[in-house]
């Protein structure tokens, strides 16, 4: 007898467990928390009025470091899904959150944990074995990567995926706004007339086998825009970055990196590192230092006073600077603001 009352017992809590595990959505909207508001405003333009979206992070911290408070705890208890940007970036908080959210839906592995780097084109993966020596060097590759707008309008898809996966009655809906925001992004970075007659996916294939420029310069071609052109005359300048945060940015645009004010990833300047990065600034005349408005202007506000160099202060994510109100804006004001330094 108490055999079998531990037996019932027991199929009893298993079923409560799958009941719990399954993905009961209260509302008719997905319940979607982002680590940070690039992927928030990517999931928004994506799932429109049929997600709900909240963001761990608010685009105006250094998203390396974010503290795994309770609230966000509580906001992914509620979660259907849960995006991270992956590549390690998040690796100091997202399993605090997670685990302390003792929601089942959003397990890493589940459909309801989504890695947004899932097929983004990667820079920087190391080719050695990696160690503290380094730096903050993370093993899967840089994971600045929403700085490349073809990682936005990649990451757009991956995210409509998984949203019509969760809710497939709104599928159509889902994959309708991926190609709207993906449109929308081809054209901000080609500009209109090439979009319209080329197509914005054979626009990128071309741009990414080097054919793109020598097409349009050919007569009858649609006028270059967008960022793109407003880039074009800087490509091959050099720059200075704060952090190793900007490389998927000049790496679309053709600018090179020619050094950090980090000595290594996430180490912050020492005396030694600034000088020498002064010395290579008069050396290769280079007029442009980046930075994200989060980190401390003392050490650019030295090079700046030692050369001249420009300190360009940019939000890296939207909501880092009011006019990075969603992802386009977000890259639109990148693009202004590098541009417009670089005309110096
Ligand atoms: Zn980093």
């Amino acid at each position: 007898m108490p055999t079998i009352t531990r037996r019932s017992l027991l199929m009893l809590t298993s079923v409560a467990a799958v009941l719990s595990a399954a993905p009961a959505r209260a509302t008719d909207k997905l319940r979607v928390v982002t680590t940070t508001t690039d992927l928030a405003a990517i999931t928004r333009a994506v799932g429109g009025d049929r997600v709900d979206v909240t963001t761990i992070a608010t685009g105006r911290e250094d998203p390396h470091f974010i503290a795994a408070k309770p609230s966000y705890m509580m906001a992914a208890r509620k979660a259907d899904l849960w995006i991270r940007v992956g590549m390690e970036l998040e690796i100091g908080y997202e399993p605090l959150i997670l685990d302390g959210s003792r929601n089942p839906r959003i397990r890493v592995g589940t459909p309801g944990h989504l890695d947004a780097s899932e097929g983004v084109l990667r820079l920087e993966v190391p080719t050695q074995k990696i160690d503290r020596s380094m730096g903050d060097v993370h093993p899967l590759g840089n994971p600045h990567y929403w700085t490349d707008p073809l990682n936005g309008r990649i990451v757009a898809k991956t995210i409509g995926k998984r949203l019509a996966r969760l809710a497939p009655e709104h599928a159509d809906y889902f994959t309708k706004r991926v190609k709207s925001f993906q449109q929308q992004l081809d054209e901000r970075m080609f500009g209109r007339e090439p979009v319209a007659t080329i197509g914005g996916s054979k626009l990128w294939a071309l741009l990414l086998k080097s054919e793109l420029g020598e097409l349009l310069s050919q007569p009858g071609q649609p006028t270059p825009g967008g960022w793109l052109a407003v880039m074009q005359p800087h490509a091959g300048k050099k720059l200075v970055t704060y952090h190793r945060s900007w490389s998927y940015f000049a790496h679309r645009f053709g600018l090179i990196v020619s050094d950090e004010l980090e000595p290594k990833p996430g180490i912050p300047p020492s005396p030694a590192h600034v000088a020498s990065v002064v010395n290579r600034v008069k050396r290769e005349d280079i007029k442009v230092l980046l930075m994200e408005p989060f980190y401390s202007r003392k050490a650019p506000d030295l090079v700046a006073s030692e050369t001249g160099i420009a300190v360009v202060q940019c939000a890296i994510s939207v909501g880092g600077q009011p006019e990075a109100s969603d992802y386009l804006t977000m890259i639109d004001s990148v693009v202004n603001r590098v541009s417009t330094a670089l005309h110096r």
